[in-house]
């Protein structure tokens, strides 16, 4: 048995008139993250955690902007392929924690229905999954509300036989 983390890292620009996507959930807001999916960076930064934690490529490579397949796609679809990928080869993940950098709006009260969407994809228990909601304080471009970034860790276990 090996147990490995991995860090990921995401952020995209918001744009007034697009839907927010934030951790699988469509959130009312005047504004809306660009993105060649979505746009829901706390799930690209889970995904290119889960991908760090075993040694593989980032989002972009696995699922590139250039590929029409992928636009406008939910990145909860995304993750759930990353999720496919890692238990065929016998990785699953024993917890993750997460932090959303946004000025606006407040995503604290989202929380517990992001956990009921992510938790699932990520096969844990809700008590393996932690999501905190900053602002920055009015500082800088996600203190101005012109981006949200996200940060997040993942310890993933590799069991026994796995497949080369
Ligand atoms: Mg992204």
């Amino acid at each position: 048995m090996k147990i490995k983390i991995g860090l990921g890292y995401d952020i995209h620009r918001l744009s007034r008139g697009k839907d927010l996507y934030l951790g699988g959930v469509k959130i009312p807001h005047p504004a809306g993250l660009v993105g060649h999916s979505d746009g829901d960076c706390l799930v690209h930064a889970l995904i290119d955690a889960l991908l760090g934690a075993v040694g593989e490529t980032d989002i972009g490579r696995l699922f590139p902007d250039t590929d029409p397949a992928f636009k406008g796609i939910r990145s909860t679809l995304l993750l759930g392929k990353v999720m496919s990928r890692l238990r065929r080869c016998r990785v699953e993940v024993l917890n993750a924690d997460v932090v959303v950098v946004a000025q606006a709006p407040k995503l604290a009260p989202l929380i517990e229905t992001m956990k009921d969407t992510l938790c699932p994809i990520l096969g844990v228990a809700r008590d393996r999954l932690g999501i905190k909601a900053k602002t920055n304080e009015g500082l800088g471009i996600i203190g101005r509300e012109k981006a949200v970034a996200c940060w997040a860790v993942v310890l993933v276990e590799e069991k026994a036989g796995k497949k080369a």
